[in-house]
């Protein structure tokens, strides 16, 4: 099945190719800007700026060209019109400008998100690839003033929300016509070094543009057309969605703080939003004062832990995953009928941790073919397994496999363990992977299903990254990529599949189709302590 997203397309660009074809102009208003980024780029600018690599695959690397556009607005307006009609594939701002808030320095580099309305999308991609060359560099708000700033002038400009003013930006954006835009000004001066200007502060402030230039390159080679394959099913499962709720509902009811045992889920922009509403993720149950709430999270614990939250007297609100807690029960009705538990899963994993502790004498850990191969139960004629919920689905089988040729009488558990979330976006993420150039992954690193994702891609030859959010995406990947497979884990939050569509967007052309190989309706219930 597939749906598609509409999605604004640069119908100028799609139609001629020049965002593919052209060369990246680079605007500079001065000429001292100019020549720094020129050094940058290792050459003169021009004609003999280095290549960049282009967004077409094969296609001939178009060069970068840098041009002085002249100082203040009347020139910047001026230029623009003029340049407007050449022949560039993207346009590249970059130039100083003079810091609004009082947490910049001289030197830093600010990535425009917007430009007095013109949106640069691609500004968190930017940004975060001067951040990784070692520049310090944020995305912001720049905003144009037609003289320079007064004394008490940054004041008004800062509580408009912008981070930056300059004198050129917004008339040379208009040059864009539509075509991807990035804007970066390095500051020479502050509201704590106002005088900075072009002594210490515009000497940093040129070092910094010189240092962006490589990397704004960069960012051209990886404009172009793209197209966007998103799988479905993907982000958030019913276990994530109830343990999330449960932690908002405990915080309307009791107010802050609330204490959360471990990550409520493994995604950090998760754990982040509800840290700044007042929960408080612990590691263990001796950071958490007597007589507090605390929430279990998702992945379950043993009932050692359980023990010790009931022994201290704490309040226990218990988010475990249904399906985790029917892998735990599995584990203790085998252990009662006298089976040495076989456990597929991923050692140090807080779920197989909780299901290890359920029959800890009982049960061996099994990680691979060579483990089955080692195991030593009680009894070969009584063995049974349980996998956790989250693994591949094609490793575990792999392991299962095992235990059945070496122990032809084994239990299975019930019903699959590997739960239908993991199993579902494994599914729909192989769908697109065998369509796409590369597959981006939403999700944490300590997120297990995330990281199967990733797996799953890989193993059928299609290259994939595991990113939080956009600003994870290096540049460097995109270049000469058409097809991007998108997914997101299911402790990944919708909005960040969104916020990389967005970034992707401010490259060039987006299309954004879906493809879903399954749908999901399962809804789990709150537990009564939190029911309305
Ligand atoms: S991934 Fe599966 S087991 Fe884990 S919380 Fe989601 S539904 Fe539950």
């Amino acid at each position: 099945m597939t749906e598609t997203i509409p999605r604004p397309r640069d119908a100028k660009a799609v139609a001629d190719g020049e965002a593919e074809t052209s060369p990246a102009l680079i605007c500079s208003p001065l000429r001292i800007e100019a020549r720094a980024v020129r050094r940058g780029l290792g050459g003169d600018g021009g004609a003999s700026s280095p290549p960049v690599s282009g967004g077409v695959p094969g296609g001939r690397p178009p060069r970068a060209t840098v041009t002085r556009t002249g100082y203040g607005t009347t020139r910047a307006t001026r230029a623009a019109g003029a340049l407007s009609h050449g022949s560039f594939g993207q346009l590249i701002i970059m130039g100083v400008g003079a810091g609004l808030s009082a947490d910049l320095s001289p030197g830093d580099l600010v990535v425009g998100t917007d430009v007095d309305g013109v949106a640069c999308g691609s500004a968190p991609l930017l940004a975060a690839e001067l951040r990784r060359a070692g520049l310090s560099a944020r995305t912001g708000r720049i905003t144009t003033v037609d003289h320079l700033i007064r004394r008490g002038e940054r004041a008004a400009l800062a509580a408009d929300g912008a981070l930056v003013a300059d004198m050129e930006s917004a008339p040379l954006a208009a040059a864009a016509g539509g075509r991807p835009i990035a804007v970066i000004r390095a500051i020479s001066d502050t509201p704590n070094h106002p005088l900075a200007g072009i002594v210490s502060g515009g000497l940093a402030a040129l070092r910094s543009l010189r240092a962006a230039a490589p990397i704004a390159q960069r960012w051209a080679a990886a404009c172009g057309t793209h197209q966007v394959l998103l799988a479905g099913p993907r982000s958030f499962c019913a276990g994530v969605e109830r343990a999330i709720e449960i932690v908002e509902r405990v915080l309307e009811r009791q107010g802050e703080p609330v204490y959360v045992r471990k990550q409520i889920v493994h995604n950090t922009r998760v754990v982040g939003d509800l840290e700044s509403r007042g929960a408080i993720f612990v590691d263990e149950l001796d950071q958490v004062p007597d007589g507090a709430t605390v929430v279990f999270s998702a992945h379950g614990v043993s009932p050692a832990v359980r023990h010790e939250a009931s022994r201290r007297g704490l309040a226990v609100i218990d988010a475990t995953c249904p399906l985790v807690s029917k892998v735990h029960a599995e584990a203790r009705r085998f252990a009662a009928d006298g089976y040495t538990v076989a456990l597929i899963g991923h050692a140090g994993h807080e779920e197989v941790e909780g299901t290890l502790g359920e029959a800890p004498d009982s049960t061996i850990l099994l990680q691979s073919p060579q483990d089955v191969a080692a195991m030593q139960p009680r009894d070969g004629d009584r063995v049974a397994y349980l996998m956790q919920t989250t693994l591949s689905v094609d490793e575990a089988a792999v392991v299962s496999g095992a235990l059945r040729e070496r122990f032809p009488g084994v239990r299975a558990p019930g019903s699959d363990d590997i739960c239908y979330a993991t199993t579902n976006r494994q599914a729909a993420v192989r769908a697109v992977a065998a369509e796409s150039d590369l597959v981006l992954v939403a999700g944490s690193a300590n997120s297990s299903n995330s990281v199967r994702l990733v797996e799953t891609c890989e193993r059928i030859g299609t290259p994939a990254y595991l990113i939080d959010g956009a600003a994870d995406i290096q540049l460097d990947w995109l270049t000469g990529v058409t097809t991007i497979g998108l997914t997101a884990g299911a402790s990944a939050p919708p909005a960040v599949v969104e916020e990389i569509i967005s970034a992707l967007a401010g490259l060039g052309p987006l299309s954004v189709s879906e493809r879903v190989t399954t749908t999901e309706s399962i809804r789990f219930g709150l537990p009564k302590e939190v029911r309305q």
